[in-house]
């Protein structure tokens, strides 16, 4: 049996190589061969410095970690009914059983059945040269799309674009995001794909605010402070955004993406985990405002989203500013750690 190295994350802000058996793929599966996977700040915040994720993000150790991966269908199991050999494709990270309400609705984020197991968290993932995958789990990558492209649509644009879908983002609204990690950033790239004409952003970390102005992302980019909701107002006729999305999961990012929201404007939150506080009436209640939880994104949204991209003639990749081989993986991990980075690459050749 042939064998590969894979990347599993012990919990002490390490990663290990260990040996894996290149899989085969049962009834229903591929083999991907595995091209590009990316790093996501949830790979930081439940399993890479400590395993504290528990339920649908309890990481099992020695599981292969990427839950972003992208790749080339390149053996088939019996029984596929759309995808081949061949095919390029991105993995939506999560497997669900299939048959309960929310994976019938497409949200296998939200299956609960106990057959339920997410790529890199409970089965293996993409931080391998190959990776098996359920055919019910792929999502085509067109053409026009590059693997680095498909590894960021995976989680982080399907996410983003589900939130910016929720709260209605078009042409007639100035986005706002707080947090310009790569969630933030990517808020911002598919906000302006979607009409926005104006985008916002706020972040602590300094070569974020930079990276949001070079790319031409963040037409306004502020560091928190005192006067950030001044500076905020400022620019937006004293009335704040029409839509706001906080990735930062920090409790004044919150309050901020709330109050910086101008009357009848809407707010998701997609940052994971920590707490917020707001007054409801003069915060929510009397601006007639609306905030929206959203958690990841449904398959035929995913696939929604990747022929938008082109139509669009946008690549996520541009997001990507560090990208390392396998053998790096440890200095991938360590350095999305830090934060001082966009987006985060594994890639394969
Ligand atoms: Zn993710
Ligand atoms: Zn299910």
């Amino acid at each position: 049996m042939k064998t590969m190295k894979g990347a599993i994350l012990p919990g002490n802000g390490t990663v290990e190589l260990a040996s894996f058996d290149v899989p085969k793929p049962g009834y229903g599966q591929v083999l991907i061969k595995t091209m590009a996977s990316t790093i996501c700040g949830s790979d930081i915040r439940c399993i890479y410095n400590e395993h504290v994720g528990k339920g649908p993000e309890g990481y099992q150790p020695g599981t292969i970690a990427g839950h972003e991966p992208c790749g080339i269908i390149v053996e088939e199991g019996n029984g596929l009914k759309r995808f081949k050999k061949g095919d390029r494709v991105i993995v939506y990270h999560i497997s669900g059983c299939g048959v309960c309400y929310d994976c019938r609705r497409g949200y296998a984020i939200s299956c609960s059945s106990p057959h339920r197991a997410a790529y890199g968290w409970q089965r293996d993932g993409g931080m391998a040269p190959f990776m098996l995958a359920e055919e019910r789990d792929l999502i085509e990558l067109p053409d026009e799309l590059t693997y680095l492209d498909g590894a960021q649509v995976a989680c982080g644009f399907g996410t983003v674009y589900e939130a910016l879908e929720k709260i209605d983002v078009s042409g007639n609204d100035i986005v706002l995001a707080v947090g310009l990690g790569p969630v933030g950033l990517a808020a911002l790239q598919l906000a302006k794909a979607m009409g926005s004409p104006t985008t916002i952003g706020v972040e602590v970390n300094k070569e974020r605010i930079k990276l949001a102005k070079d790319l031409k992302l963040a037409d306004y980019a502020f560091t928190p402070g005192e006067n950030v909701l001044d500076d905020i107002l400022a620019v937006t006729n004293g009335k704040g955004v029409e839509k706001a999305i906080d990735a930062s999961a920090n409790a004044k990012g919150r309050e901020l993406a709330i109050k910086a929201t101008r009357a009848f404007g809407k707010i998701a939150f997609v940052g994971e985990g920590g707490t917020v506080s707001f007054t409801p009436s003069p915060d929510i209640i009397h601006g007639q405002k609306t905030i929206y939880g959203s958690w990841v994104t449904s398959l035929w949204k995913m696939e929604d989203l990747v022929e938008r991209l082109v139509r669009w003639g946008i690549h996520p990749e541009r997001l990507i500013t560090h990208t390392f081989p396998l053998e790096k993986a440890g200095e991938a991990y360590a350095l999305m750690s830090k934060g001082d980075c966009g987006k985060v690459a594994v890639v394969f050749e």
